[in-house]
């Protein structure tokens, strides 16, 4: 149960009680008010009658009350004045509703009474004729069973009774006597009665139908209050419910992941015992002992991840060992495992121990060089493994050369992916294999123009063997006093169809398929017959060879040249030899000690491209070289303001250390100016003479307006 009911039931009990009280306090003030302005009322209706009484029978009284005065009582009822005087009293209260007078004299004693027997009495000391006797009117309700003092039973009726003072000239004059009168109030009292009964019940109407609409509004209330109080307790148990619910949920949840779990324990358990099993077989291949696929994959992807953290490069070298004269074609699976097996202990063997070496397919390893996997650092690799794999192997009954074809991709220029390194890594092996080159580094030209490419590649090697590829030469000349210190020798390519190819189109290619030592040897014999054929004429020059990063890391190249150098019955001091400074930063200890062999030999070494790289002249200064050769970029510009500043403090940098400068790319009159008033010692560019066949040089080396100019001594004004 609510506890509001409980509440309620005492809420309307203390209605009812109230309701009550209420009622009878109402009840009884109605009373007695009613009773004193009833009292109030007949008392001065008494003094009026009295006051009529005095005017008009008292005077017939007055002489009587003097004349009994001190006599008994009895006496005073004998007295033959008495009777008259009694019936004219009594005619006057005719048809008043007075049941009793009595008639005081001042002493007290009773002179008239409508009960005659009363005559004669002593009444002095009552309460209300002494107050009379002194002046003031006094009434009182008299009746039966009531608290007033009775004096006597007067038919059972409840009476009034009121003394009055009998004064004839008002107020001021002595009271003569005192009149007593009775009314019979019953009539009275049961009106006032029924009155009151009418309030009595109206009150406890209005109250109890006052109490009964607030019993039901607050019974409403209550009711309504109850039903939150149950919605409330419904929803805080449905809340509980819920709670417990999901507990319940949470518990079991909890329960079924921790037997999920120690499954999955017991699982990995299995697993792990397992596949420390499976791992040497998953993970290496089991004929070599050599990593598998799947490992190099995630070897690759670990060197990729941290690579890209330390900014740092990986290589990725592919290669394909078969025999050279493809007689292993024809082998059973033992023999291929058996030569795989010594193939990849020689490569193992050049590797450091942070690189990985893996087998890939029958004939196919990977090689990953970790960390400075830069692509020097590659084709390094790829150079020593090829020294590794030059003895020929002995497998079984057979002696086997391998033909060493390198495939090199680089993360991050050539991918940032494992698939993607493999991929393109296997495609330069390919253009490798097409080219007849050793090693051949990615190239975005192979994604679309492979097939072109290896095309290419292919020319190109007949085409040197057949003679396409020519030089053509471009003079240096000194900028004071128009000497041509020296000619540069450019390679061209005489295309059977294409037509002459200039150097941008295969150079690249070629420095990436290995074709470029037998392409640099060919411009080394070029240049030097044809120094030599000009110093037959006359004309003695030093000619410039451009070199190319492969060969400064090949030790044969410094005796190859000097071998070179005597065959054409040149002096070392006439060959120059131009390099860029990318090509010495790539391994600049081997390339250093080539290029110091060089120039111990007495041939000149210039650094070609300068500016255009980002070494110091102070680190070059250690190099054994005498020239630099600006890059054209900066000679372009050399009448700009900004330009010319770098050109001046370069020059003037070289000439501090020693070095002579040639500007490359001279285009004008304006730019050769500028070098000149610069202190620049040589130029060179189309304004003196673009790259031209040997012939045409020899006709400009006799008939150039320079040549004539210098001849002529005027200097000062050079060709325009
Ligand atoms: P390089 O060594 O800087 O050669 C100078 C290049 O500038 C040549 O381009 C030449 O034709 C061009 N040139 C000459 N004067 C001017 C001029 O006034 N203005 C402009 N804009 N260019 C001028 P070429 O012959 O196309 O050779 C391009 C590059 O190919 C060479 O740059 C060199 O790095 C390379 N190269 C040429 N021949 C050989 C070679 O026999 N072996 C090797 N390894 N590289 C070679
Ligand atoms: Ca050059
Ligand atoms: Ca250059």
């Amino acid at each position: 149960m609510a506890p509001s009911s409980h509440r309620l039931r005492w809420f309307a009990l203390a209605g009812i009680v109230a309701i009550m009280l209420v009622t009878a306090l109402v009840a009884r003030i109605g009373r007695q008010t009613a009773l004193d302005e009833f009292v109030a009322l007949s008392e001065s209706k008494n003094v009026a009658l009295v006051q009529v009484f005095s005017n008009t029978v008292w005077p017939q009284v007055a002489p009587f009350v003097a004349a009994v005065s001190g006599l008994s009582g009895n006496d005073v009822r004998l007295h033959p004045e008495a009777a008259r005087l009694h019936q004219a009293i009594l005619a006057y209260l005719n048809g008043l509703s007075i049941l009793r007078v009595r008639i005081y004299a001042p002493n007290g004693v009773i002179v008239f009474s409508t009960d005659a027997a009363q005559i004669g009495a002593e009444r002095g000391t009552d309460a209300g004729f002494l107050a009379a006797r002194a002046g003031s009117v006094s009434s009182e309700l008299v009746g039966r069973g009531e608290i007033y003092t009775v004096e006597e039973a007067i038919d059972d009726r409840t009476v009034l009774t009121s003394y009055v003072p009998i004064r004839r000239g008002g107020a001021v004059t002595p009271v003569e006597g005192v009149v007593q009168l009775y009314y019979d109030v019953a009539p009275a009292l049961r009106t006032i009665e029924r009155g009151q009964r009418r309030l009595v019940l109206g009150v406890a109407g209005v109250l109890s139908i006052l109490s009964a609409a607030l019993f039901l509004v607050v019974t409403a209330a209550g009711r309504l209050l109850g039903h939150q109080h149950r919605e409330l307790q419904r929803y805080g148990e449905e809340i509980d419910g819920a709670h417990a619910t999901i507990e319940r949920r949470v518990q079991e949840r909890t329960q079924e992941l921790l037997t999920i779990s120690r499954h999955l324990e017991v699982e990995v358990l299995k697993h792990q015992t397992e596949a420390g099993a499976l791992e040497a077989q998953i993970l290496h291949e089991p004929a070599t002992g050599l990593p598998s696929r799947a490992l190099l994959r995630d070897r690759l992807e670990q060197a990729i991840i941290l690579g890209r953290r330390n900014g740092g490069s990986v290589a990725l070298l592919v290669m394909e060992c078969g025999a050279s004269d493809g007689s292993d074609l024809a082998w059973d699976r033992r023999k291929v495992d058996g030569f795989a097996r010594q193939v990849g202990e020689r490569i193992r063997g050049v590797l450091r121990k942070a690189d990985t070496v893996a087998r890939s397919g029958e004939r196919g390893f990977a090689v990953l060089l970790a960390g400075a996997g830069d692509r020097a650092h590659a084709l390094f690799v790829a150079g020593r493994i090829a020294e590794a794999l030059v003895p020929a192997f002995s497998v079984e009954d057979a002696t086997v050369e391998v033909p060493e074809r390198f495939g090199i991709a680089i993360f991050p220029d050539h991918g940032d992916d494992p698939e993607m390194l493999i991929h393109r890594a296997s495609l330069a092996m390919s253009v490798a294999q097409h080219a007849g080159s050793r090693a051949v580094v990615y190239a975005q030209e192979y994604d679309q123009r492979t097939s072109r490419g290896f095309e290419l590649m292919s020319q190109l090697r007949y085409g040197l063997e057949r003679d396409e590829l020519i030089a053509y030469y471009q003079p240096k000349l000194d900028l004071k006093t128009f000497e041509v210190v020296g000619v540069e020798a450019l390679v061209r390519w005489q295309h059977p169809y294409r037509g002459l190819m200039l150097p941008g189109h295969f150079i690249t290619m070629a420095e990436q398929t290995g074709l470029i030592k037998p392409l640099t040897l060919h411009m080394l014999k070029t240049a030097l017959r044809q120094a030599d054929s000009w110093r037959r004429a006359g004309l003695e020059m030093t000619v410039a060879v451009n070199l190319s990063a492969w060969i400064l890391q090949d030790v044969r190249f410094p005796d190859e040249v000097a071998e070179l150098l005597v065959a054409f019955g040149v002096p070392s001091s006439r060959l120059e030899l131009e390099i860029t400074e990318s090509v010495i930063m790539a391994e600049p200890m081997r390339a250093l000690e080539i290029l110091s062999r060089l120039s111990g030999m007495g041939i000149r070494l210039s650094i070609d491209d300068f500016g255009a790289g980002y070494s110091s002249l102070g680190y070059l200064q250690q190099l054994p070289v005498q020239t630099i050769k600006i890059d054209k970029s900066f000679v372009v510009g050399a009448t700009k303001n900004a330009d010319s500043v770098i050109l001046r403090s370069t020059i003037d940098l070289a000439h501090n250390l020693g070095l002579s400068v040639v500007a490359e790319g001279v285009e004008s009159r304006e730019v050769w100016d500028c070098l000149a008033a610069l202190g620049c010692d040589a130029a060179q560019g189309y304004h003196i003479s673009p790259p031209v066949p040997p012939d045409q040089l020899t006709r400009w080396l006799k008939e150039s307006p320079w040549v004539v100019a210098r001849v002529a001594g005027q200097m000062e004004s050079p060709p325009s």
